[in-house]
């Protein structure tokens, strides 16, 4: 199944209110959308999606640079595939944006591999549930009032949710004490309550809280310090009786590691847009089970039903709503179990008709508007340049490629432009032909 052409679309999609954390305040979330189209009829999709949403362009481009080198590969090599462009991108980084362009062609490329055999991703990756438990975590946020809280817990109770997660950060942190005794007031002592503070807190205050939280039996208290902050999580871990999770902003096995080693998280949370994609997931999600220490993935709640459904150590999984809409099919939900899709590859299709209304402005300073003109000192020193350069092979395969997908009719709407490479500048050398290093030569004698 060779791979013949990636394209990218992104959107901007409004939240129907803001949302606020100890550290956010979320008005939209910005998604790239990923496609790898194959000489088997089938097309792979992946997505990330990106707070804030202006950030999109660097990601998008990113991820539509690194897709070139799937061009003509075979989609099942999944495993080759990843280590391929893990590579690639050892210059510029194992972290950051590079990771999420990784992690969605990864995801796209499980996607083509399981339409093209019929199967659901967790059956390709080994099966161990029909269904999981979900815990919903669209809510009880920082801004909701005490009762305000209670009523929407309540709420997701007769939605049949049997686990939830409210957030802490209230600057007095006996104000978060009572606001969790209220909400486990509400549910009752058989209703599984999870409590995130979202990086916002110093040790100091979260141990105080972390103490005072004990009779209110969280079944996990995430991210109370820093994410970077791991001696921080390690010390509350050894601490608490509460459960520690952490993870969601650490990419590949080796970012879980060391939380691992230093036994700085009781619960691994890792995000299948980051952490490396279906591939890497898996590595993690193993490891974890080496210290028989359990895996939740953070959001991208459709596609991870699939890892659910593949890990053993992977039994909650978060439901977020704001994912839904990119989807035509939507997550089945039964007694607070999320069902495990049996649809081919990762078992939800983006929904291209509805997402056309939300397509994301094209950033500033991309390919849309026209190159910043020189400053005036190099435009001074312009006419002692050597002649342009000569065009870079790889700047000719981006155009060919595009041109490669399918018929505009058939296509999903046309992916936003990544930005043009800028040509380079060529600077004379004042050296002797002969003394001239190696690598400086190509901008020398044969420009
Ligand atoms: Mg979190």
């Amino acid at each position: 199944m060779k791979i013949t052409g990636i394209r990218t679309m992104t959107v901007d999609v409004p939240l129907e209110e803001p949302v606020i954390t100890a550290i956010h305040d979320i008005r939209s979330i910005g998604y790239v959308l990923v496609f790898v189209d194959t000489d088997a009829d089938v097309t792979g999709e992946g997505h990330l999606f990106s707070l804030p949403a202006r950030h999109l362009a660097p990601l998008e481009a990113m991820t539509t640079v690194l897709g070139q080198s799937l061009i003509g590969e075979d989609a099942h090599r999944v495993e080759g595939l990843w280590h391929k462009l893990w590579t690639e991108v050892n210059f510029v980084g194992h972290k950051g944006v590079p990771l999420f362009a990784l992690s969605a062609l990864d995801m796209a490329l499980w996607d083509a591999r399981g339409k093209a055999l019929g199967q659901p991703v967790h059956r390709l990756l080994g099966s161990c549930r029909d269904a999981v438990p979900a815990y919903h975590s669209g809510g009880l946020w920082l801004s909701r009032s005490r009762d305000e809280l209670v009523a929407e817990a309540k709420k997701f109770l007769k939605q049949g949710f049997r686990a939830m997660k409210m957030r802490l950060g209230k600057p007095r942190w006996q104000e978060d004490v009572e606001r969790a005794e209220a909400v486990r007031d509400a549910v009752g002592p058989d209703i599984r309550l999870m409590a995130d503070a979202n990086q916002g807190l110093d040790v100091r205050h979260a141990l105080r809280l972390g103490r005072a939280l004990e009779p209110v039996n969280l079944d996990w208290f995430e991210e109370p310090v820093p994410a970077y902050d791991v001696a921080g999580h390690a010390a509350l871990a050894a601490a608490l009786d509460t459960p520690i999770a952490t993870g969601e902003t650490e990419y590949t096995r080796y970012g879980f590691r060391p939380l691992i080693e230093a036994k700085a998280a009781d619960v691994l949370m890792p995000d299948l847009g980051r952490v490396g994609g279906v591939t890497e997931f898996m590595r993690v999600g193993h490891m974890a089970q080496a210290w028989d220490l359990p895996v939740s993935p953070h959001l991208y709640s459709e596609p991870s039903l699939q890892l659910c459904g593949a890990l053993q150590n992977c039994d909650l999984l978060e439901y977020m709503p704001w994912s839904a809409l990119l989807f035509g099919e939507k997550i089945e939900f039964e007694d607070g179990r999320a069902r495990i899709p049996e649809r081919p590859g990762l078992g939800f299709s983006l929904d291209l008709d509805a997402l056309e209304r939300y397509r994301a402005a094209p950033a500033a300073g991309s390919a849309a508007k026209p190159a910043p003109k020189r400053p005036a000192r190099r435009a001074a020193a312009k006419k002692d340049e050597a002649p342009a350069a000569k065009p870079e092979p790889k700047a000719q395969a981006a155009p060919k490629t595009r041109a490669e997908t399918k018929p505009a009719a058939e296509d999903p709407p046309k992916p936003n432009a990544a930005p043009e490479p800028a040509p380079k500048p060529v600077r004379r050398r004042r050296r002797e032909p002969g003394k001239t290093p190696w690598y400086l030569r190509r901008e020398t004698e044969d420009a």
